[in-house]
């Protein structure tokens, strides 16, 4: 198969490990007879330096009409000053909006080689987590009316979480067929005993459920979802959410598995283009010393075969590979254990790559 894709390293360590990623697809190129065709466009801070913006015209276009997107990271305090219209993370707002990102999957897997480095005890978390988040990103109290105004002579603030049926609709199908491609059970999540939209929104998912007879679909209360999370993650396989209980309830996850390095993420258009980042920033701090985790962007890179180009086995040849290296005691200086070998970032990438 012949893909296009866009690469936008960004700032900080997105060239380096981007730069991973793409020994590793082009590895999976090489062992699976593909092409991919890649384009680089600055965003960020980078592009700010040259052109005056976060990203241009041109570039969004490039975006547009690829394949698929790749991105590393934006962003650090040299940018931190610059007119909110031109910061670096308006770029990324811009690329969802333009692209039509409506699906955001937030995958959480703590590999059992890593269950040290999460919060939770061993006797919960020792056998690993392998649990997805899908979260509406553009509707919602995020994006419906708001207002302050003065009533009775106090302010008073309203924010209004307008949901269409469509809209539910579609984010329900992005999850039926994820969970298809998983363990094919669903956990809708919502505050039907109290919200309109949530019951809306249970009652488009029970007539999606009619569709999927072979997932397995539940209704969970997001507070409950909340205790959940941290009180028995493994019995989650794909959950599906609105845009705010989805942001708040992809962070809690995350931080399940200790180590930001390490996790992937993507967003979803109606169609097959998406865009897939990992979920840390640019973190300027280790910038430029090879020693960052480039892990997360290589399962970006995983999530990108799978999710938009169908290609399972591919995606999975990246993840057993991730998993073999960790097998093998190799760990960048983030996830660093006793009685472990510590790697660079280049040296991750070339032992991910020899595996597949
Ligand atoms: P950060 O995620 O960049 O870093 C937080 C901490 O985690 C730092 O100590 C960093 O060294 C470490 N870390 C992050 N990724 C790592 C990796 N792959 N390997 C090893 N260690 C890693 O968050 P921050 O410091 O709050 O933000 C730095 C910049 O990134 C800011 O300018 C922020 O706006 C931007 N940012 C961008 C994105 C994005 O591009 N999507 C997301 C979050 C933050």
């Amino acid at each position: 198969m012949n893909k296009n894709i866009t690469v936008l390293s960004g700032d900080g360590i997105g060239p380096e490990i981007v730069a991973e990623a793409i020994k590793v697809m082009d590895r999976v190129c090489e062992k699976y007879g593909h092409t991919f065709h890649y384009t680089y466009v600055d965003i960020g801070g980078c592009s700010i330096d040259k052109y005056g913006v976060p990203i241009t015209e041109e570039g969004m276009a490039k975006c547009k009409a690829s394949d698929s997107v790749l991105l590393g990271a934006v962003g650090g305090p040299k940018w931190d000053s610059c007119p909110p219209n031109i910061r670096p993370e308006k770029a990324l707002l811009a690329v969802r909006k333009e692209l039509g990102l409506f699906a955001n999957l937030r995958p959480t897997k703590l590999f059992p080689q890593l269950a040290d480095s999460s919060p939770l005890k061993k006797e919960i978390v020792g056998g690993g987590i392998d649990l997805l988040i899908v979260r509406e990103l553009t509707g919602g109290v995020y994006f419906g009316p708001k207002k302050t105004e003065e009533v009775n002579g106090e302010l008073v603030a309203t924010d209004i979480m307008p949901y269409s049926e469509h809209e539910i609709e579609r984010i329900g199908r992005v999850a039926f067929e994820t969970a298809m491609k998983r363990g094919k059970r669903l956990a809708s999540v919502d505050k039907a005993n109290v919200l309109d939209t949530s019951r809306l929104w249970r009652k488009t998912m029970h007539r999606l459920a009619e569709e999927y007879p072979e997932v397995t679909c539940t209704d969970i209360l997001v507070d409950n979802t909340a205790m959940q999370l941290i009180k028995n993650p493994t019995q989650f396989d794909v959950l599906v959410t609105e845009n705010m209980f989805g942001d708040i309830l992809s962070d809690e996850a995350s931080m399940l598995t200790g180590s930001i390095g390490m996790m992937p993420s993507a967003s979803l258009s109606e169609g097959t283009l998406g865009m897939y980042e990992p979920i840390h920033g640019s973190a300027p701090d280790i910038a430029g010393m090879n020693i960052a985790n480039p892990l997360g962007t290589i399962l970006s890179a995983a999530m990108m075969l799978r999710y938009s180009f169908d290609m399972a086995a591919e995606a999975d040849a990246i993840e057993n590979a991730v998993n073999l290296v960790l097998d093998a005691g190799y760990r960048t200086g983030d996830i660093m254990q006793e009685g472990c070998t510590k790697v660079t970032c280049s040296d991750m990438g070339d032992l991910v790559t020899e595996r597949i």
